[in-house]
């Protein structure tokens, strides 16, 4: 059994109470997890330690990331183990998605560090300077669906131009968060630079969004939650990041090379058993290659390996939406049964016969459930694809016409033949109620610190 405690200051504390971390693959108890409902240690301590750290040089700061990737990257494979454990994931999407990502993350924002230049505007008379200062203690909030992997995409760069932390992972997934505090205390990062909090989202969540002392909050998780972190976070003046939800379409165009767009789409659409934001759980196939499309996907359905939804209250949500298809008049054409094993398991399920408007095909499910749908034009594609309240990300499988339909997705990122094919330097995020804001290279950059611009008069 693990016991996971917050890193603060240094030093892993406990709290009075704690809960259980529960395994989705059998719904056994794994680790304990405490119940923090106040963050105020966590800050003095943030706020202590920012004088040190923001006074560091940039290439200082890189070589600590370096550090991080270095023993993350020894220990890898325990990371996988980790996140295995308590995700349900099959190990080899824990080592190959999961962990290496996580490695990654803090290798690619030092080398990014390295690579930042000044800039200067000159003007005939006076010469501009622009400078990135710290914004000072930040809050970190993330999901449990790629549990490291997205709370290390905000420590790095958050780290990285200065700042001191507050984070949070999902109550659900504590213990690579965990894992991640104590090599940072292993490594000597100065005590205070990253506190770890853990506990319930409306408590200790709340608690970071709401705190005074919190200059800005880095959020990821599901658009509701993400109203109300932006509903109490906006009074403060906070500077805000929100990576929402999606409901992201493949679409596979008459002239798609099958041999790669089969593949490509059933991956988009079970990878991580559907939990990732960007999975596309809309599949719009041109009808004159539909019955093809169709029958290879359902074929090569056959050989994916998935593990368990994240927990036994998300499998009720996800079946529900099962039986909610059924009401609307689909047809189940593969899976949609609970499998006869303990834990949090649902077979994955292709659902016809829908319109593309229906709650079915609009809202977010978040599991192994994707909805298939014919078109026969590209406009008409178009039109399926943008008619959700969500705008995250997209595919598009066509051999001739991709980019061109590609730019009229209304999503943040739209992939050609290909799917989470990620290039770190790259914007990341979501339009309409997918979120605000943007991470990656120069993004994250500009969200973690404040631009300053020193305008010197010339003689
Ligand atoms: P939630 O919104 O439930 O939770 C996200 C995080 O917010 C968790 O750490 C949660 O804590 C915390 N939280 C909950 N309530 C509050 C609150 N009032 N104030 C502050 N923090 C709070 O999302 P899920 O964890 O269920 O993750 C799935 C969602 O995340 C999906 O909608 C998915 O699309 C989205 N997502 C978006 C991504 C993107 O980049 N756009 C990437 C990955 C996922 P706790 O878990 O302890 O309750």
């Amino acid at each position: 059994m693990i016991h996971v405690a917050n890193l603060i200051d240094g030093i892993f504390v406990d709290t009075e109470e704690n809960f259980d971390d529960i395994s989705p693959l059998d719904l056994s108890v794994i680790a304990t997890i405490p119940r923090t409902k106040n963050v105020d240690d966590a800050v003095d301590a943030a706020k202590g330690a920012f004088g040190q750290w923001s006074a560091l040089s940039l290439e200082q700061r890189c070589d600590w990331l370096d550090r991080i990737a270095d023993e993350l990257e020894n220990q890898i494979e325990e990371i996988a183990r980790l996140e295995a454990l308590d995700t349900g994931k099959p190990m080899e999407v824990a080592l190959n998605v999961d962990a290496s990502r996580s490695v990654n993350n803090f290798r690619f924002f030092a080398n990014f560090g390295r690579s930042l230049e000044s800039q200067e505007f000159k003007m005939e008379d006076a010469t501009n300077y622009v400078i990135r200062k710290p914004i000072g203690v930040v809050g970190l909030i993330s999901p449990w669906n790629l549990p490291l992997y997205l709370l290390s995409w905000k420590i790095a760069p958050a780290l990285l131009m200065g700042n001191t932390i507050i984070a949070k992972p999902s109550e659900i997934t504590p213990l690579t968060a965990h894992f991640l505090g104590k090599v940072c205390t292993r490594i000597g990062l100065p005590n205070g630079v990253l506190n770890i909090v853990h506990g319930y989202g409306p408590e200790v969540g709340q608690a970071i969004v709401e705190h005074p002392e919190i200059k800005a909050i880095s959020f990821t998780g599901g658009t509701n939650t993400g109203k109300i972190v932006a509903a109490t976070a906006a009074p403060l003046f906070k500077k805000l990041s929100l990576e929402l939800g999606g409901k992201n379409a493949s679409i596979v165009l008459d002239d798609a090379d099958l041999e790669i767009a089969v593949p490509g789409v059933l991956r988009a659409s079970f990878l991580n058993s559907g939990q990732i934001c960007l999975c596309g759980s809309r599949v719009l196939v041109n009808s004159s290659i539909y019955d093809e499309f169709m029958d290879k996907y359902l074929q090569q359905l056959k050989e994916f390996n998935i593990g368990p939804v994240i927990s036994e209250q998300h499998r009720t949500k996800v079946l529900s939406y099962i039986e909610l298809a059924k009401e609307e008049g689909g047809e189940i054409i593969a899976g949609g049964n609970v499998p006869d094993k303990a834990g949090s398991w649902i077979e994955p399920t292709v659902i016809s016969g829908l319109s593309h408007t229906s709650r079915t095909a609009t809202e977010e499910i978040f599991g192994p459930v994707v909805t298939v749908h014919k078109f026969d034009t590209d406009e008409e594609a178009i039109e399926m694809a943008n008619c959700t309240q969500y705008g995250l990300a997209g595919s598009v499988w066509s051999q001739n016409r991709g980019r061109q339909v590609a730019e009229k997705i209304e999503s943040g990122m739209v992939w050609v033949n290909t799917w989470l094919h990620r290039d770190l330097r790259v914007p990341f995020g979501g339009v309409k109620d997918s979120g605000v804001g943007r991470e990656g290279g120069m993004w994250s950059i500009g969200f973690f610190s404040e631009a300053v611009n020193i305008c010197v008069m010339e003689d």
